[in-house]
């Protein structure tokens, strides 16, 4: 291409960047909210229903009504019976949360039923609000996933209305056991004007309904200022109706009765003890409005009960405000109506810079045991988010926009359920979690068509050449997989979704053979080993392998976005198991790990290069899991939520030293723990790495003594002042410093249950900081393959809770216990934690790139596909590409190339991108600065054949268009909380990121249908557009 064309591309890119959808008549949003009245007090009926995604029944059981002798609920009706009641009075309205359900509710409907959905929309009497695919569990959710579960349900709403008035812009949270900063900081980022809520910790509740708190600014992250301060407003009485006042089918309360020769005639009744309840309730607030909900679990699904009785409560109560003392004006409204208004009453607000984390519903109950319940279905998860985000990059970079959409879509939507917070919390019945299970694995087969596909492509050389398979070991985290088994001869190809190169250790189950392994260009690797299986992992119930022992090799810089493909063949030669040594010891070239040759357990970790040895313990314990009836809040047992551990302390595991076997290689090295019949444990180091990898493997956990158990994970750093302070992540993104026995915004009481409120979400990484004065910043990091539940009882320690087993529920609503069984035993659970020592940001050699690069390695993981074949590794040469990289200029360093999905629908052209720089601002001196990454020509579809075009975080709203709502704040000076807008003079192939910032662009071909984004393609945008195709 020309020079010409090049600058008219670049103009043309511009012009489309500059271009602003033309505004649309509607009287939705914050013009149809009704007036709040001067000098009296304005009741907001919030008319809304709370609809689980799963939770005691399946998705699908509560959308069809099935199953209604576990639970009353039926969304198809819910949504069918508000839509009919809506247009009884223009001044009706509704708020709609969840779009999984929605949309299972819009397939069904005609033509005529989505219009008339759409015309309530348009009018603001339906309200969609949050319109993330459920509403999301907020303390074990990672942020990628809940940036897609919002992403798929703002695009499926999009693709449902034509309306901009369908734009969620209110963040509704009412229901997740706890909020986090990262939660509400994302919302910000997505163009959100506020965040309602409930479950905020019951003692910081009254202390906020005391000082008139409730609602506040939150501070929701250090990184972003003003842009990510949210408006956050905390219920009253959670989500549910006043006492007395809920008119649903499902509830009791008495109707309001106005027929004046009715013996049963009850308005002056009702309309009092109303009044009374609404001057009781908005004393504590600031402003002359208050936001009163209408509505609870799957309630609407007869909704004249209840419109019939709001219109008269509203009708009588504003009658009196004819009378002298009459200061009450009742209206339908929304959320959002709620929100403009006070915004209107110009008040000041306090902020905080904290998190909801730990929820307590009463002194005894807090619920910090749902941080790690059911630790098998969060892997499951995390495994699900890992191969989501490849089988959208395959799909782009082989470009199968069209065949595999609807493949793509079921794990998007299965990942999106998983987000649910009864789903990834393992609150929900068994046979839900089941169901969970179940869609995840059927989507994640789905996609396994779409990786095929995608890799066949990419890697076909010669057009005759067989389409191959590649098939993933679902069962490698229990060291099972049929193809590395069975096959004589098989190619392990390896695709790396990060934007760098990784290096990483494949290790597949193997049978007692030799093998040899070639790599792309056919050289047999020197250096592979042979290690053994722990022999408790072979008895894992269930397990169904002939392996005993694992081939470790490693994968040579695997291109960023790209494959490798290595070659293996078993040889004839019989190989058993190497044996272990003698040796307490385990080094590379980086570190040496000693144990104690008398305890048998980890005694200290020697940085070799800084000369400097940390004394460390590590040891399994147990909590024995309180017993209870829940009649009384002192009863309560511990359950699927709230960890209450009897007598609050730890017991060990067994009263002898756990075996100890040392197993030493060219790649790794590892020591194999057994510490009684049910917990193994494996500690290894690779070669080449400071990363020290701590295998653990907990289950059956018995409970024939009739005592549930709690199983952690325990570290001792000897010698390290730690001040009561330890650090977790936020979702997986910025870190909060936790002080032991203190919550930094109100006089709190740590005596009553002295372990579980010292318990945080550890969605990725928790570490210890030594606070002694000769420390030199030392700092001790663990990371997580799954959200668990961790915390810092005593000074220099920490500790992760890995598996529960419970034979108590704790009343919060599951009504079972959380005794997970498989294979007629109880479940085991088998995971990783990394450790890492080194030093915090103020020191040159700053921990913190490992840490990170670390986390996205597990996050994000380079994925094992297997081919069985019969071609010698020249021939497969000869006919597949055995390196791929898709990724076609440099990344640096510190930036995460978050997203890369099709976003133009089953035939449109489009590209969702997002990239992150993932260090924080105080983290390392030399990375913490400005990152420049490019979009353009990032890949080689997105070339000049492509617009780039910038928008919020969820994908739904060009950014230059978003106006967030502004509050002012306490202390500060007024200043600009809008969005960084984004710069018409910026290069698309050099964009800036700041540390934390993440940045959101779709890539729309120039020649590609468009119709697929209703909302984002304005007409300016389609002139350009023409313009630019007469140009080109
Ligand atoms: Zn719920």
């Amino acid at each position: 291409m020309g020079a010409l064309k090049i600058g008219l591309a670049l103009f043309c890119a511009t012009a489309l960047v500059n271009s602003s959808p033309l505004p649309k008549a509607e009287t939705c949003g914050y013009a149809s909210c009704q007036v709040p009245i001067e000098g009296m007090t304005n009741v907001h009926l919030i008319a809304h229903t709370h609809d689980d995604v799963g939770w005691l029944k399946t998705e699908d059981q509560y959308y069809y009504g099935h199953r209604n002798n576990i639970q009353l609920a039926g969304v198809q009706y819910i949504i069918d019976s508000v839509i009919s009641e809506l247009p009884k009075d223009p001044s009706r309205k509704f708020i709609y949360v969840e779009t999984a359900y929605f949309r299972q509710w819009w397939d069904h409907q005609p033509q005529e039923i989505r219009e008339k959905v759409e015309g309530l929309i348009e009018s603001g009497q339906l309200e969609i609000i949050s319109g993330g695919w459920a509403m999301h569990d907020e303390a074990v959710t990672h942020y990628q996933s809940i940036i897609d579960q919002f992403t798929w349900g703002f695009r499926t709403i999009d693709d449902m209305f034509n309306t901009t008035c369908a734009r969620p812009k209110i963040g509704w949270q009412i229901d997740p056991f706890g909020h986090a900063r990262e939660t509400a900081s994302m919302m910000a980022m997505m163009g959100f004007d506020g965040l309602f809520f409930a479950r905020l910790d019951e003692a910081d509740k009254r202390n906020r309904f005391e000082k008139k708190e409730l609602e506040l600014v939150w501070k929701a992250s250090v990184n972003h200022g003003p842009s990510s301060y949210l408006f956050t407003s905390a219920n009253h009485d959670f989500y549910y109706p006043p006492a007395g006042f809920c008119f649903d089918i499902l509830c009791r309360d008495d109707p309001i009765i106005d027929d004046l020769y009715s013996p049963d005639y009850n308005v002056d009744a009702r309309v009092d003890g109303f009044i009374e309840y609404i001057e009781r309730q908005s004393s504590y607030m600031k402003t002359n409005n208050i936001l009163v909900t209408m509505g609870t679990d799957f309630s609407y699904q007869q909704a004249s009960y209840w419109y019939d009785n709001l219109d008269r409560l509203i009708k009588y109560v504003n009658e009196r405000q004819t009378t002298a003392d009459g200061k009450i004006n009742l209206m339908y409204s929304t959320p959002s109506c709620y929100l403009k208004a006070v915004q209107n009453a110009g008040q000041t607000w306090t902020t905080k810079d904290d998190d909801f984390f730990p929820y307590a519903s009463d002194d005894y109950s807090y619920w910090t045991g749902y941080f790690t319940s059911r630790p098998t279905l969060k892997f499951m998860e995390r495994k699900g988010n890992n191969f989501l985000q490849i089988c959208k990059q395959l799909s782009v970079l082989a470009d199968l926009r069209e065949e595999k959409w609807e493949d793509l879509a079921s794990l998007r939507e299965a990942m999106g359920i998983m987000q649910h917070h009864d789903a990834i919390t393992g609150t929900e019945k068994q046979h839900v979690a089941e169901d969970y299970a179940f869609r995840l694995h059927r989507s994640m087969e789905h996609c396994h068509e779409t990786t095929k596909n995608a890799l066949n492509k990419l890697a076909m050389k010669v057009e005759a050449a067989e389409n191959l398979e590649f098939r993933s070991c679902l069962y490698s985290n229990i060291s099972q997989c049929d193809v590395s088994e069975i096959s004589d001869r098989f190619v392990v190809t390896l695709y790396n979704p990060l934007a760098q190169a990784a290096s990483p250790f494949v290790r597949l189950p193997v049978r007692e053979f030799a093998y040899q392994v070639r790599d792309e260009i056919g050289a047999v690797l020197s250096n592979t080993q042979m290690i053994k299986i722990p022999t408790p992992v072979l008895t894992i119930p269930g397990r169904s392998s002939q392996a005993t022992q694992e081939l470790v090799f490693q994968a040579m810089d695997v291109p960023p976005l790209g494959f490798k493909s290595y070659h293996i063949t078993r040889t004839t030669t019989p190989l058993q198991p190497p044996s272990s040594v003698n040796e307490f010891t385990i080094a590379n070239e980086d570190i040496e790990i000693t144990f104690d040759q008398d305890t048998n357990t980890l005694s200290s970790v020697r940085d070799i290069a800084a000369d400097k040895i940390y004394s460390i313990t590590q040891d399994f314990q147990f909590y024995k899991a309180r017993a209870g009836t829940n009649l009384q809040p002192s009863t309560r047992a511990s359950g699927a939520y709230i960890f209450r551990p009897l007598d609050h302390k730890k017991f060990p595991v067994s009263n002898s030293p756990p075996t100890l076997e040392t197993y030493k290689g060219d790649l790794v090295n590892e020591i194999h723990q057994t510490w009684n019949e049910w917990i193994s444990s494996v500690t290894r180091i690779y070669k080449g790495s400071k990363a020290i990898e701590l295998e653990w493997t907990v289950g059956p956990i018995p409970v024939t003594d009739l005592q549930g158990k709690e199983v952690v994970t325990h570290m001792k750093l000897d010698g390290w002042e730690t001040l009561g302070k330890f650090y977790t992540d936020s979702n997986g993104r910025e870190v909060l410093e936790r002080n032991r026995d203190l919550r930094p915004t109100w006089d709190f009481n740590p005596e009553f249950e002295p372990v579980a409120q010292n318990y945080y979400p550890i969605t990725t990484t928790i570490s210890l900081r030594n606070h002694a004065a000769d420390n030199n910043n030392e700092e001790f990091v663990v990371i997580t393959d799954r959200a668990q539940g961790g915390s810092s009882i005593e000074n220099g320690t920490l500790e992760l809770m890995l598996h529960r087993r419970l034979l108590f529920d704790d009343d919060k609503g599951v009504g079972e216990a959380l005794n997970e069984e498989a294979f007629a035993d109880g479940l085991v659970a088998r995971g990783k934690h990394i450790l890492l020592f080194g030093q915090t940001q103020d020191h040159p050699t700053s921990l913190y790139k490992q840490r990170q690069l670390t986390r996205d390695n597990m996050v994000l993981a380079p994925w094992v596909f297997l081919t069985p074949t019969t071609l010698a590794a020249t021939d497969y040469q000869s006919k597949y590409n055995t390196l791929y990289s898709g990724l076609m200029k440099e990344v640096p360093p510190n930036v995460n190339l978050l997203t890369l999905e099709p976003w133009g629908g089953p035939d449109g052209d489009q590209i969702l991108v997002r990239v992150e720089h993932f260090l924080e601002q105080s983290d390392d001196p030399e990375l913490s600065t400005p990152a420049f990454v490019p979009i353009m020509g990032l890949i080689e579809r997105i070339n000049d054949n492509y617009f780039v075009r910038e928008t919020t975080l969820g994908g739904n709203q060009w950014l230059e268009d978003n106006v967030r709502l502004e509050f002012k704040v306490e202390g500060e000076d007024e200043v600009s909380q809008q969005l960084p807008r984004p710069d018409p003079s910026e290069d698309a192939t050099n964009i800036t990121l700041n540390p934390m910032q993440i940045r959101t662009f779709i890539i729309q071909s120039r020649s590609g249908a468009i119709s697929n984004f209703p909302n984002l393609i304005s007409l300016a945008a389609l002139l350009a557009l023409a313009l630019c195709r007469a140009f080109l």
